[in-house]
């Protein structure tokens, strides 16, 4: 095993509930093993600019019930660049940090897993977005929670849609990909859900329409914002334009899915996950995620997990359906 002693950990990509529970976990998993452990701020913004603080076990006390990341996160274009990523490298040797924890989306793991190629520094990825649409992990953190908070909206949309007897399309994020949507469609008895990944959905919402919504009080239709009609607001106007006696309504959640504190759920696969990178790194691993695969513990190499696409469950596709 290589000697480290200094170990680096950022979130970068969007926020996500979760990632401080990963951070404290990473931290104190770290101090454990007898590391000293660096917060990089603002992602690989902060990598760039050496905002870089020393992380105390009492620096990460009281914040696992909170959402968001006290290292806050970005977006860094620099990082796109051989010389941006030069300038992030010369930082770490500055600071003495030998191995880096990144705690992200498919963007961050690509960006990780360039810069761990290029100048051989052992990269640990961590999947931290609401999106879940990592392969090698049935669970990205925070996506738990995002369904929750899907889900109580929902609820909630669903008391007035059916006192009015109305069509709501409720559209959640999703640009790439349906997980939001349709988990959440299934935990709220959607009537209808529409993902990027299956075309000609709107056929069979015209079906559905034509043949049962004016049996039922109220539907709701959930919209992943990259579904192939272009969203909520496109899909509502369509149908408004074919069906204009219903009663049609649109709500876009928003970044509302972003915030809130974690659930139980993701607070624990992020310290299950925090854990086991630091873990990883003492096995000598390099350039891997760490994912949670039929309740255990996986790592899947980097380059894999931004390389290869993670399909929705087409059981739960099947299951939508039938329960309509
Ligand atoms: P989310 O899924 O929540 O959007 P993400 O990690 O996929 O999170 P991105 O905005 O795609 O978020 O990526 C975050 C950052 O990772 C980028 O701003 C950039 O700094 C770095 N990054 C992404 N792709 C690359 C790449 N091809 N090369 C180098 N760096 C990259």
């Amino acid at each position: 095993m290589e000697e480290f002693k200094k170990i680096g950990v950022l979130t970068s990509g969007g926020d996500a509930p979760g990632m401080n529970a990963a951070i404290r976990a990473v931290v104190r998993a770290g101090i454990h093993a007898g590391f000293e452990v660096y917060g990089i701020r603002r992602g690989y913004m902060g990598m760039i600019e050496g905002d870089i603080i020393p992380l105390t076990s009492q620096a990460v006390s009281g914040i696992i019930q909170n959402g968001g990341t006290i290292l806050q996160t970005a977006r860094c274009k620099e990082f796109f660049t051989p010389e941006g990523r030069k300038t992030a490298y010369d930082q770490l040797v500055k600071f003495g940090i030998q191995a880096v924890i990144v705690i992200g989306g498919d963007g961050s793991f690509t960006g990780a897993s360039i810069i761990s190629r290029e100048y051989d520094i052992p990269i640990i990825g961590i999947p931290g977005t609401i999106d879940n649409d990592l392969f090698g992990t049935d669970y990205t953190i925070g996506y738990d929670t995002a369904l929750n908070t899907v889900v109580e909206a929902v609820d909630k949309i669903r008391d007035t849609a059916s006192s009015h007897g109305r069509i709501f399309f409720v559209e959640v994020m999703g640009n790439e990909a349906g997980f939001v949507a349709l988990r959440s469609g299934i935990a709220c008895g959607a009537e209808g859900i529409l993902i990027p990944e299956e075309k000609g959905q709107l056929d069979r919402l015209r079906k559905y329409l034509a043949e049962r919504a004016r049996q039922k009080k109220s539907s709701i239709i959930m919209v992943a914002e990259g579904e192939e009609e272009g969203g909520a607001m496109t899909i509502a106007s369509i149908i408004k334009r074919e069906y204009p006696e219903l009663d049609i309504r649109t709500t876009i959640l928003g970044h509302i899915q972003r915030g809130g504190s974690p659930t139980a759920f993701d607070r624990v696969s992020a310290s299950r996950m925090g854990a086991a990178a630091i873990e990883a790194l003492i096995d000598d691993q390099k350039s891997i995620m760490i994912g949670i695969v039929n309740s255990e513990i996986v790592h899947v190499p980097l380059n894999k997990t931004v390389k290869m696409h993670k399909d929705v469950n087409r059981d739960l596709l099947k299951l939508a359906e039938i329960l309509v």
